[in-house]
């Protein structure tokens, strides 16, 4: 899952994206209204942190001209304004969610976890399929019910793919929605990921529970009797 931070005070970006990168995200971050915009062009996110105090574009005009490009994206306020007011016209505008400043990580990692799983139609951290079970809040993943442990790269291909599962997911999108942007990567580093990921499904599961389909890209199902190539 990738997100987009926008928030212009340096220091607390830094540690809003370090404890999301922790948390498996990957996340662009930016520091003024006019580059969230561009930033929001360029890219695709599955989510937005926004401050409201911003530079250049306040954050309210950069949450109208958002909604008005894309109605689907997930948008979380995160700012100091703390009136009855302002939340409401926040949510009117168009956001999924309001947070109020000082505020304490571990509830900012649950909403956001709250407001992805409802981009899936997903009712509770948990993820299942094939012979796999992922929780996104605990960070657990178990083959046949026995855990296993995997980086933090190879638990967010994982994820992506599961949220996705019965379709076929080519390279660029699960490089867009797992990198950050700034990331300079080479095409062998996803499969580089994914091969060390099947790896250590496959011991514990016989069968390839992540099938290449080649030429367009990498799936998930529950249907497991047909042989991957790779
Ligand atoms: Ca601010």
């Amino acid at each position: 899952m990738k997100l987009l931070l926008i928030e212009d005070e340096i220091t607390l970006s830094n540690i809003i994206s370090k404890g999301l990168r922790k948390s498996g995200y990957a996340v662009d971050s930016v520091f003024d209204g006019e580059e969230a915009l561009e930033f929001m062009e360029i890219n695709e996110y599955d989510l937005v942190i926004l401050d409201l105090n911003l530079p250049k574009i306040d954050g309210m005009e950069v949450l109208k001209r958002i909604r008005r490009e894309n109605v689907d994206i997930k948008i979380l306020i995160l700012s100091a304004r703390s009136s009855i007011q302002d939340k409401i016209t926040g949510l009117d505008t168009g956001a999924n969610d309001y947070l109020v400043k000082p505020f304490d990580f571990q509830e900012l990692d649950a909403r956001i976890r709250n407001l992805l799983r409802r981009s899936f139609t997903q009712e509770n951290s948990v993820l299942s399929c094939a012979h796999i079970k992922l929780d996104s809040a605990k960070k657990v993943v178990l083959v046949k019910d026995l855990p296993i442990t995997l980086t933090k790269k190879e638990f967010s291909i994982l994820e992506y793919l599961m949220l996705h599962r019965g379709e076929v997911i080519s390279s660029e999108e699960i490089i867009e929605h797992t990198w950050d942007s700034e990331v300079d990567l080479f095409s062998n580093s996803l499969k580089f990921h994914l091969y060390s990921l099947r790896k250590k499904i496959k011991e514990l599961s016989d069968v390839e529970v992540i099938r290449t389909i080649r030429g367009h890209g990498y799936m998930i199902s529950d249907k497991l009797e047909e042989e991957s190539n790779e």
